[in-house]
């Protein structure tokens, strides 16, 4: 094993910019690893707790918060999201990277803690893309998706605040991108 400590590969972007295709893929390296976040939303359909999040009680994150357990956390949607230190912290001791699909508050929080890190965000080609991929997804109802959308332009807005951005106009192209900004080979 070597002795080199892992990275925060910090993971940003509107709602299905395909973030979350670009964290899946690039957990099969083997030295990658994910932060299960803690949220307060409820489980979606095909949802695990524990895999996907921690499905946290508001009470129980509101505890968690007081505890200081909390590298960063954020409310997103009318929910709390947060990422829990300990989970982070143990991963770069092992020498891992580990993944945070975050949004650009919880990111820019994490931008002030000393933990070495590289940011990325995620772009979709356009917003008439978003909001077409959001309709395919069919996982929000008319009134989620309208909210979601009215973020959307705020967030992009942030994207000149991280390391790298890029764009998913063809997620291999993407992908392969993103393996040569880390310089690790994704599978
Ligand atoms: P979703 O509900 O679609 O899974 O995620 C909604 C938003 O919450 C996304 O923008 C995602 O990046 C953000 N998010 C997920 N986990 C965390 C976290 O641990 N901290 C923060 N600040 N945001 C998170």
């Amino acid at each position: 094993m070597s002795n080199k400590r892992g990275r925060m590969l910090i993971v940003s972007g509107p709602t299905a910019s395909g973030k979350s295709t670009l964290w899946r893929r690039l957990v099969l390296h083997e030295q990658v690893t994910f932060s299960v976040s803690a949220t307060t939303r409820q489980m979606r359909r095909g949802e695990v707790d524990g895999r996907d999040y921690q499905f946290l009680a508001k009470d129980k994150f509101e505890q968690l918060v007081a505890d200081g357990a909390f590298l960063e956390y954020a409310e997103v949607h009318g929910c709390y999201y947060g990422t829990l230190r300990e989970n982070v912290e143990s991963a770069i001791d092992a020498g891992l990277d580990i993944v945070l699909e975050i949004d650009v508050e919880g990111a820019r929080q994490l931008r002030e803690c000393d933990l070495p890190q590289v940011s990325l965000f995620v772009n979709p080609p356009s917003l008439e893309v978003l909001a077409q991929r959001l309709r395919d997804r069919g996982t929000e109802t008319e009134e989620q998706m309208a909210r979601r959308l009215s973020v959307v332009e705020r967030e992009m807005a942030c994207a000149n605040q991280y390391d790298h951005v890029v764009v998913n106009n063809d997620l291999e192209q993407m992908i392969a991108e993103v393996g040569d900004i880390l310089e690790i080979q994704i599978p």
